[in-house]
C-alpha cells in the first residue's frame, strides 16, 4: 500500500523537462511556499525578499483583497476588515466557532459574522462584502500561487499543501475546495509533522523513532514516527487545533490588563494594539532576560521567569499530549531518538525547555523551524510531479480517531481503530435483523466510546433492495476507505444480488482538537460504564431477538404448542419484556435463558416437522420464506 515515493534529497533529477510543482505551507499565522530549483528545495521570496507571507487578508471596500504584510498593517488600522487566524475557522460552523469563544477571542471580537447564513457556514462582514473562511484561504494561496509563478516563470502544475494531522474530513475538504477557487492542481494534501520528517531527510539514518513537536501560532501537533531502513510510519498523533503561540500572546495580553488595571478590552484598535504589545514582548522574551512593554498609557517590565510562570498551565497541557502520543503507540520516553522542532513559537525558551525537560534530551532545531513544513511539501511536490525517478520510500499517515458503524441496541462496531495507517480499506459483514428485511440504514460514527450516542455521527445512508430471507441469512459486506488525505468512504454491499451503495463522508462540519482531546478522555474515563453499557446493549438486543423469533415461530406453527406450554412461553416473554425495558443485563440474561428453556421443546418439533418437510422436496427456503 505504497502511499507516495520520496526520492533521496540531493538526488538529481534525470529527466530534461521539469514541471512546475510548489509545496505549500498554510499556516493559521504565516503561510510558505517552497519549489524545488537545482536540486534543492527552497523557500520562494517575494519581491521585497520576505519569505514568510502572514496569513492575513485585508477586504478594501471596491479594491482587490491585500494579502500579507501589508494586510498585517492594516491589522491596528481597519481591523473589522482585516482577517487573521482564517485556518481557525476552516470547516467549522458560525455556532462552532462561537461556541469555542475562549480560542477565537480574537476572531469574535474583531469581526462581524453574518447572523443569517445558509446552514451555518460563517460568513464574515466586509467591506468588500461577506467572506468565508474557505475564500480567505483561496486568497491567500492564490498569493503564494502567482508569487511562486513569477519566480518560476513558469505556470504551476500542481501543489501539495500542508494541514495540520488532526484536521478532520469538513477541515481537509475545505483546504482543497480553497485551493480549487484559485485554480490550483492539488496532487495531495500531507500532514505537517510528515511534511517537517521528509524536510530533514530523516531516510539517511537506518532507524529510530522521532517526534515532531510542532508548535505554530494556533495549532499544536506532536507525531511520533518510526523509521526503519527508510521507510516512514506514523505510529501515534495528538494535538490541539486551538493551542498554539497565540495563547502565549494573550496570556500576556490578560497580564497587561490585570497590571493595568483595565477591564476588558472591547474597541477592536486598542485590542489589536494590545495583541501587538504582547507578541512583541513574547519575541523579545526569547532573546532577553526581561522585556518592557507600553501599552496606551501604561509601562510596565515582564520578565522571563515571570512569563514561564504565566504559561505553566498551557505547557502542562502541551506536555501531556506529548506523554499521550507515546502511550498510544505503547513505548516509553527513553525509547525517542529524535525530536523535530517545528513552527515559530518553539523558538520560545519555555518550550525548549520543557520539551528538553520531558524527553530528557534536547530537540533538534537546525532547520528554520518556520521553514520545515513548507520545504517538506515542496520535496513531495517535486516527486509527485514526477520530477524525481520513484524510489523505495513510503511514507504512511494515521487515522487519528476510530471510525465505525452503529449496530443494533445503539452500539458502536469499530472498523478501523484510532492510530490505523492510512490509506487503509477494512470490511466487515454484517445481518439483517429483522425477518423479511428489504433495506438496511447505515449510520457511520467516530470515536472511542462504546455507544453511539456518546460517539460523533459522520453520516447515514441507505441500502435497498435487499432479497427478503430470514433474520440472519442475508450477508452485506460494509467497506470502509480512508484515501490519502485521510477521506473517508463507505459502502455496503448485499453479496447474493451484488445491490451496493455508498457514500463519501461529505464535509459535515468539523471537530476541533479539543473536542478530540475530550473525546479520549471521556473514552478512558467511561471504560467502565461503557462495558456495562455494551454488555447491556448486547443482552437486549440478543432479548428481543428471541422474543421477535418466537413470536413469528408461533405465528406460523402455532398450532404444535398445547396450551399450557402456549402460556408458559407467553409469561416467559412478558417477564422478558419487562427486564428488556427496566432490568440490568444479568437479569435480562437470566430470563432469556427461561425463554430458551420454556421454548425448547416447541423449537425442536418445528425443526423436525421442516426437516420431515425437506426430506419429502420441498425446500427449507421455502417453508421459511413463506413467512412473509
Ligand atoms: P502557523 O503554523 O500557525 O502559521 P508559525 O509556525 O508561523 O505558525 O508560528 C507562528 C507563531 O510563532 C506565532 O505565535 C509567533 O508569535 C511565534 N513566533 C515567531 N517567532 C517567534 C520568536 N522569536 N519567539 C517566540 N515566538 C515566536
Ligand atoms: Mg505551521
Amino acid at each position: 500500500m505504497a502511499l507516495l515515493q520520496i526520492s533521496e534529497p540531493g538526488s538529481k533529477p534525470a529527466k530534461p523537462l521539469h514541471r512546475l510543482a510548489v509545496g505549500i505551507d498554510l499556516g493559521t499565522t504565516n503561510s510558505l511556499v517552497a519549489a524545488s530549483s537545482a536540486g534543492a528545495v527552497e523557500i520562494l521570496a517575494d519581491d521585497e525578499g520576505s519569505h514568510l507571507l502572514p496569513s492575513v487578508v485585508h477586504y478594501p471596500a471596491g479594491l482587490e483583497p491585500v494579502v500579507g504584510q501589508d494586510a498585517l498593517d492594516q491589522l491596528t488600522i481597519d481591523p473589522a476588515n482585516t482577517i487573521i487566524s482564517a485556518k481557525r475557522m476552516l470547516g467549522k460552523n458560525l455556532l462552532d466557532i462561537q461556541a469555542e469563544g475562549d480560542a477565537n477571542k480574537a476572531a469574535t471580537s474583531l469581526y462581524q459574522f453574518d447572523q443569517n447564513s445558509r446552514d451555518g457556514v460563517p460568513q464574515i462582514l466586509t467591506a468588500a462584502g461577506l467572506k468565508s473562511p474557505v475564500q480567505i484561504s483561496a486568497d491567500i494561496l492564490g498569493t503564494l500561487a502567482s508569487r511562486a509563478e513569477s519566480v518560476l516563470g513558469g505556470k504551476l502544475e500542481g501543489v501539495v499543501i500542508t494541514v495540520p494531522a488532526y484536521f478532520n474530513d469538513a477541515q481537509r475538504q475545505q483546504t482543497k475546495e480553497a485551493a480549487k477557487l484559485v485554480g490550483l492542481n492539488v496532487l495531495r494534501l500531507l500532514n505537517e509533522p510528515t511534511a517537517a520528517a521528509v524536510a530533514y531527510g530523516l531516510d539517511t539514518n537506518d532507524q529510530g523513532r522521532i517526534i515532531i513537536f510542532d508548535l505554530g501560532g494556533g495549532t499544536f501537533d506532536v507525531s511520533l514516527l518510526s523509521l526503519q531502513r527508510g521507510v516512514f510510519e506514523v505510529l501515534s498523533t495528538g494535538g490541539d487545533t486551538n493551542l498554539g503561540g497565540d495563547d502565549f500572546d494573550r496570556v500576556i495580553m490578560d497580564w497587561i490588563c490585570s497590571e493595568a488595571g483595565l477591564d476588558q478590552i472591547t474597541d477592536s484598535k486598542s485590542f489589536a494594539r494590545l495583541r501587538n504589545a504582547a507578541i512583541a514582548a513574547k519575541h523579545s522574551l526569547t532573546e532577553a532576560d526581561i522585556v518592557e512593554i507600553n501599552f496606551e498609557n501604561w509601562q510596565g517590565a515582564l520578565s522571563r521567569a515571570q512569563f514561564i510562570e504565566l504559561s505553566a498551565e498551557l505547557v502542562k497541557r502541551i506536555i501531556n499530549t506529548c506523554r499521550r502520543v507515546i502511550r498510544d503507540a505503547s513505548i516509553s520516553v527513553d525509547e525517542i531518538d529524535n525530536i523535530v522542532l517545528v513552527g515559530g513559537a518553539t523558538r520560545m525558551l519555555v518550550i525548549r525547555e520543557a520539551v528538553a525537560e520531558f524527553f530528557g534530551k534536547p530537540a533538534l532545531a537546525e532547520i528554520d523551524p518556520d521553514k520545515v513544513v513548507a520545504i517538506g511539501a515542496g520535496i513531495q511536490a517535486d516527486v509527485l510531479i514526477g520530477n524525481k525517478p520513484a524510489n523505495d520510500f513510503l511514507l504512511l499517515d494515521v487515522n487519528p480517531l476510530s471510525l465505525g458503524i452503529e449496530t443494533m441496541g445503539e452500539l458502536v462496531e469499530k472498523i478501523i481503530p484510532r492510530n490505523t495507517t492510512i490509506p487503509v480499506a477494512r470490511d466487515q459483514e454484517f445481518t439483517t435483523f429483522k425477518e423479511g428485511q428489504t433495506a438496511m440504514s447505515f449510520h457511520v460514527v467516530q470515536g472511542e466510546r462504546e455507544l453511539v450516542s456518546d460517539c460523533r455521527s459522520l453520516a447515514r445512508f441507505e441500502l435497498r433492495g435487499i432479497p427478503p430471507m430470514v433474520a440472519g441469512a442475508a450477508k452485506i459486506r460494509v467497506k470502509f476507505q480512508v484515501d490519502a488525505d485521510g477521506l473517508l468512504s463507505v459502502s455496503a454491499e448485499e453479496l447474493s444480488t451484488g445491490m451496493i451503495a455508498e457514500i463519501q463522508v461529505k464535509p459535515s462540519f468539523g471537530l476541533n482538537a479539543d473536542a478530540i482531546e475530550e473525546m479520549l478522555q471521556s473514552s478512558q474515563e467511561n471504560a467502565l460504564a461503557d462495558m456495562e453499557a455494551r454488555s447491556i446493549g448486547e443482552a437486549r438486543l440478543e432479548a428481543q431477538q428471541l422474543i421477535d423469533a418466537l413470536a413469528s415461530a408461533v405465528e406460523i406453527d402455532g398450532d404444535l404448542l398445547d396450551e399450557s406450554e402456549s402460556l408458559l412461553i407467553k409469561a416467559a416473554i412478558e417477564k422478558l419484556e419487562r427486564a428488556n425495558t427496566e432490568g440490568d443485563s444479568s437479569e435480562i440474561r437470566v430470563l432469556t435463558e427461561d425463554l430458551n428453556r420454556v421454548s425448547g421443546n416447541f423449537a425442536a418439533r418445528r425443526m423436525d416437522l421442516h426437516i420431515g418437510a425437506a426430506l419429502r422436496g420441498e425446500s427449507i427456503d421455502m417453508i421459511e420464506s413463506s413467512s412473509d
